[in-house]
């Protein structure tokens, strides 16, 4: 199969040293690209700015660093593949404007606009007309299920990968993990806390079934 993968967060630029991001490592979505590549698959990385390499053969890695540019490397990518899962911690919002200049602090109070960034994950099915399976992930910090089953539902996915990011033991920046699994036929699993790269070759798995039982 060919699957595509987002991983890591985005940057939206406030000025030219300054920026908008969040505390995702990328180690979940190289996880799943490793997992991914060596279960023969061929994979389609797509990366906001991380620390992480990735050298597995059969991964081809594209580094984006804003939501709109991964967007726009999504829908050229996502026509080709099987499978999408989009891992990536997107940011929600970006400055209205990346002024061009570094903001001095001249004034008391500073107030910045913010703006929506586009739904990659929201976009896949009507908007680029994705019909392979579609698999999200859902960081919560209250209310994991409810929350992850409203997103496996009003995204049209086929899987919702849900973590509570508010333990500092799992989740964001650490290398371990542990998953609520939400299927669209009500099937439900729990993975128990472990590495993500263990997480990531049972997620694997359990893609290539949904896939199977899509044809
Ligand atoms: O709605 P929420 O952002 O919590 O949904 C999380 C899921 O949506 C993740 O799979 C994430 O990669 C994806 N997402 C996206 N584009 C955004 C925001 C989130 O693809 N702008």
């Amino acid at each position: 199969m060919r699957i595509l993968i987002t991983a890591g967060p985005t940057r939206e630029a406030i000025d030219p040293v300054r920026y908008l991001s969040n505390r995702s490592s990328g180690r979940m979505g190289f996880a799943l690209a490793t997992a991914a590549a060596e279960a023969g698959h061929e994979v389609v990385l797509i990366a906001g700015p991380t620390a992480l390499t990735q050298n597995s053969a059969g991964v081809v890695r594209a580094d984006v660093v804003t939501a709109q540019e991964m967007f726009e490397a999504v829908q050229e990518a996502i026509g080709t593949v099987d499978v999408a899962v989009m891992a990536a911690a997107v940011s929600d919002y970006r400055p209205r404007e990346a002024v061009s200049q570094k903001i001095k602090k001249t004034a008391d109070k500073l107030t910045l606009e913010l703006v929506k960034t586009p739904d990659i994950l929201g976009s896949a099915r009507e908007k680029m007309g994705f019909s392979g399976v579609l698999v999200g992930f859902a960081a919560e910090t209250e209310n994991l299920e409810s929350n992850a089953r409203a997103k496996l539902a009003g995204k049209g996915c086929d899987m919702m990968i849900a973590n509570d990011v508010s333990r500092p033991d799992i989740g964001f920046d650490v290398s371990e993990n542990e998953l609520l699994v939400l299927f669209a036929d009500g099937k439900r699993e729990e993975l128990a806390k472990a590495s993500k790269e263990e997480l990531a070759r049972t997620l694997v798995k359990w893609m290539e079934e949904c896939a199977q039982a899509k044809v």
